[in-house]
Formats: C-alpha cells, structure tokens, sequence
C-alpha cells in the first residue's frame, strides 16, 4: 500500500495552484439548514444541533486542487489542509499525527470469512488514540479563534488527547473524567498539565458536573459541541482514500461512542466525491457498540431518528461508553444514507476477539478496535458481509491504554532454577 514518503514540512504557499491554505466558507446546522459564521468562536445551533463545517469544494475544483497538490507534503493529516478549518500553516497545533498505518488481517479475515479485511490502526497516534486527531483540529482552530481556556468531560482518552494538545497550544483545560475511566488517561492528563477532576457518575454526568462549574470565559469543547473535532477525525477517511490508491472501501466498521469519526468519515468521503477524487458509492457504515451501551443500536433497529438515553451504561470497552450522544440524527443519517446498519456486541465476545486479534496478527488492539472485529463476525454469519466485501475496521487505540484487558499468566522461577 503506497505511503507517501517522510519529508519536511513546506510552508505557507503550499497548496495546490490558486487554491487557499483552507477553503473554510462557513458552518451550517444539519437540522434547521442555518448558516453561521465560521470565522468566530461557536457552539451548537441555536436549535440546538451540532453543527458541520463546509468548504468552497467547487473553488478548489476550479482551482486545480488534485491529488498531486499532495506531492511532498508531510504524512500527517495537515496534508490535508485546504479540507481543514485552520485558516495559516503557523495556527496548527501538531504532535505529528496522522497518516497511521492501513493494514490487512489476512489470518483473522479467513477465521471471520471475509478475505479482504483492513485495520487502520490509530493506537499508534500521539496519547494512544485517534482522539488525537480531533484534539489537534480542536486545539489548534479554538486557539486560533481566541479562546483562552477550555473545558470537557471524557471517558479518559479524548482528556488525554485534549490535554496534550492544549499544553502544547499553551491553553489551560480542565478535565472532568468518571472515577472508572481508563486509570492511564488520568495519568496522561496530568503529565500534560491538564486540570482533572474526577466524578463519581458516568460521562453524562461528569458533563453536568463541568457545565455547574465552569467559570465565565472558558470554552466547552464537549464532544461535538464545538464543530471542529469531526474535520479532524474525518481525515481517517482522507487517509484511508489516499492509501487506498484515491479509492474507498465496500464497508467501514466504526467502534461508535459519540459518533464523531463515524460522521466525519462520512461527510470525508463525500467531499471527496464533490472534488472528483473518488468515484463510487461511499462505504456501508456499521455502528458497532456494546451491549452494555447500545443506544444507537436501540434507535436503528427501531427506525428512530434519535436515541433513548441508555439507562446505567455498562462496558470494558470504555471510548463506546456514551449514553446519549449529541449527534445521534447525524450517525443514524450516516447508517441509513450509506445502506449501513449497527450491531452490539459483548464484553465477552471482543475480550475473545481482543486475543485473537493480537495472536494472529501481532496486534495488540483496544477494546473498541475488538470489538469492530467482532461485528464483522456477526455480520458475515447472518450474510450482511459478503466474504468478498472490501471491510475496513478501526482500532481506535491502544491497547496499552487498557492493560487489564489480557490476564497474565506466567510461571515465575528463581534465576538459579
Ligand atoms: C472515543 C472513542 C471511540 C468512539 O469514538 P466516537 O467517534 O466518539 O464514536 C472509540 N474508540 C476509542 C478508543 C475511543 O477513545
Ligand atoms: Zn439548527
């Protein structure tokens, strides 16, 4: 699979010719069709949607912009840019992420049936998670807007993504995490300077807490309430296209917590079409979650066009661990839009499948990148997936963030036995 070769930033005028550094035109709300303006600070709607944030595709058509505008350029998603919202090169808050690897199961797609099976495995990006991805678009656009202070809840590996960004954009951001969430990700947010504080509820909760708590002029970047973490982690599609050979996969099977990658990788693949730089249909996206927490499971099976609040959320698999997600009308749009469909899976299933992956393949994966394993399982006994469908997985982390996933069984013997 063709990865661009490492090379040294190129400043400013690097974009394709004529086209500008980001075609940022303005935000609009999915629900009430509003547009607002993308050049300050902003929230949800007013009608209280998450918003989406769109481009001048047919500017950068006009302009050239090609995939050859990408020559060069480092492989980290910045390469990207003129998709990006950050308006100059100097805005951009980096830690080097982007551009992880794409890679074939070969022995674990013969055991599920489905001979060409990709992971994309995002455990290797900066903090141990693709949340760095939508930290480093979040960081760097809220800097470059103003803001002087953040604040979020999480289930530890988006507070530890957001943490090590902030500090390195100098912005103070105080944490709120549940008391149950990954022990590491505390860790990570001290280490990078982060405020933390720790709510004895779920991330809901810990939400309700902050909103309580935070003092004038603090910026809440919850989990789709500030549009620009969906741009950042869209680009696992961009990648994914580009590794491809600027072409998209049969199926995307997406580990789904708040849906934030599941919606950007959607909306991706769908500018990508409107630049010409893919033709064919967009992939069948498959919202994987736990049994433990399945609401959007609940809602696709129901037909629904948003989710009931899950009542006492429950699972290893702690970044799927979302209740009530903000942006349930966009994720179950994706699903029904792409021909896709959702599946819960248990803890003891991708726990097995957890193993499996990191026997067969080397691979050491987080819970929610089993659990996408685990689907496609399902998925391929009822006949959904055909054992010729192009299926694409993501391990969303690492699995050294979650070290009490795999119990350790080792003789201990004196040196001199
Ligand atoms: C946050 C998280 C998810 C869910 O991501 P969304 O885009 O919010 O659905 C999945 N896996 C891991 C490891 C996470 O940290
Ligand atoms: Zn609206």
């Amino acid at each position: 699979m063709p990865t661009p070769p490492p090379t040294s930033r190129t400043p400013a005028a690097d974009g394709a010719d004529g086209a500008p550094y980001s075609a940022l035109s303005h935000l609009e709300c999915p629900r009430c069709g509003r547009q607002l303006d993308a050049h300050v600070l902003q929230g949800l709607c007013p009608c209280g949607s998450p918003l989406l944030v769109r481009y001048d595709l047919a500017g950068l058509v006009r302009a050239s912009y090609a995939p050859s505008a990408l020559a060069g350029r480092a492989p980290d998603l910045w390469r990207y840019h003129e998709v990006l919202p950050v308006q100059s090169p100097g805005a951009v808050v980096t830690l080097g992420e982007g551009m992880t690897p794409l890679l074939p199961l070969p022995r674990v797609g013969e055991r599920v049936g489905v001979r060409r099976l990709l992971v994309k495995d995002e455990g290797l990006l900066p903090t141990g998670s693709f949340k760095a991805r939508g930290a480093a678009v979040g960081v760097s656009r809220a800097a470059e807007l103003g803001a002087t202070a953040l604040s979020m809840p999480t289930n530890g590996n988006a507070g530890a993504a957001w943490a090590a960004y902030a500090a390195r954009a100098g912005l103070p951001l105080h944490v709120a995490m549940p008391l149950d969430a990954p022990s590491v990700t505390r860790v990570e947010v001290t280490a990078t300077g982060a405020r933390l504080t720790l709510v004895d509820g779920h991330i809901g909760e810990a939400g309700g807490w902050l909103a309580r708590h935070r003092p004038e002029g603090v910026t809440d970047v919850s989990t789709l309430k500030e549009p620009y973490r969906i741009e950042g982690k869209k680009t696992m599609a961009l990648e994914v296209a580009e590794q491809l050979g600027w072409r998209m996969p049969d199926v995307v099977v997406y580990p789904t917590g708040g849906g934030v990658g599941l919606i950007g990788m959607h909306k991706a693949f769908h500018e990508l079409l409107e630049l010409g730089w893919v033709t064919g249909d967009v992939p069948r996206f498959v919202a994987v979650q736990s049994t433990g927490c399945a609401p959007v499971v609940e809602a696709f099976d129901a037909g629904a066009e948003q989710v009931r609040p899950w009542a006492a959320p429950r699972t290893v698999a702690f970044g799927i661990t979302v209740p009530a997600p903000l942006g349930d009308r966009l994720v179950l749009h994706a699903l029904r839009d792409s021909g896709g469909t959702a599946v819960a899976v248990d803890d003891a299933e991708l726990l097995a499948d957890l193993r499996l992956v990191g026997e067969l393949e080397g691979l050491f994966a987080s819970p929610e990148g089993a659990a996408t394993v685990s689907a496609v399982r399902r998925l391929r006994a009822s006949g959904w997936l055909g054992e010729d469908d192009e299926v694409l997985v993501l391990n969303t982390g690492s699995g050294l963030v979650y070290p009490d996933t795999v119990p350790v069984a080792a003789p201990t013997v004196a040196p001199g036995d």
